[in-house]
């Protein structure tokens, strides 16, 4: 059983660094994801069944066992996904708040260098769990609101990558069925 008290530094994970946005275009070989038949009205409901399926992670006895050298953990990876779901409420909010004619610009997040600021080895899977569903809930319902044109909004991320809330809300969920492929969950 994980204890959070004992926990030993695995030190940082590879990071990624891939440019992920190719999902947008074409299905993922790993997840199977294939963007192209994610309607943007049933993102809210991949949002909460995917957190169903963390919330069953969560609960391993082995979740914070890292799978391979320098591989996340389930509970690594849970923990990204929790903030996943805050920055991209976040991302969706600003560009919501604006009117729609400019590309709103998008901060860029790091996301290793939050796993060790946070240090995500060494979270309490209770409280992750309850931290997840609070985030998935959040982003389910703000996925949820867009009208009709605010779906074509657009912005730009600082790398330049082009995002409309529609890409958005596809590379978003992309993400979190990724690391449940990540994870067997
Ligand atoms: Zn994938």
């Amino acid at each position: 059983m994980h204890d959070p008290t004992r926990a030993v530094d695995p030190g940082p994970a590879r990071p990624d660094t891939s440019d992920w946005t190719w999902v947008l275009v074409r299905p993922c070989p790993q997840c199977g994801y294939d963007s192209g038949h994610v309607l943007p009205i049933g993102v809210p409901q991949i949002v909460r069944d995917a957190a169903t399926r963390y919330a069953a992670v969560l609960g391993r006895m082995d979740v914070a066992v890292r799978p391979g050298e320098g591989v996340w953990s389930p509970l690594e990876y849970a923990c990204h996904v929790r903030d996943v779901c805050d920055v991209m409420r976040g991302r969706l909010e600003r560009i919501l708040a604006g009117d729609g004619t400019t590309p709103v610009e998008l901060d860029n997040w790091d996301q290793d260098a939050t796993a060790v600021e946070k240090q995500y080895w060494r979270a309490d899977p209770g409280q992750v769990a309850v931290e997840l569903q609070d985030a998935f809930e959040a982003a389910a319902a703000a996925f949820a609101t867009p009208h009709r044109a605010q779906w074509s909004w657009s912005a730009v991320r600082s790398d330049g990558a082009m995002f409309t809330v529609e890409t958005l809300a596809k590379y978003f969920v992309h993400d979190l069925v990724h690391h449940l492929w990540d994870v067997q969950g």
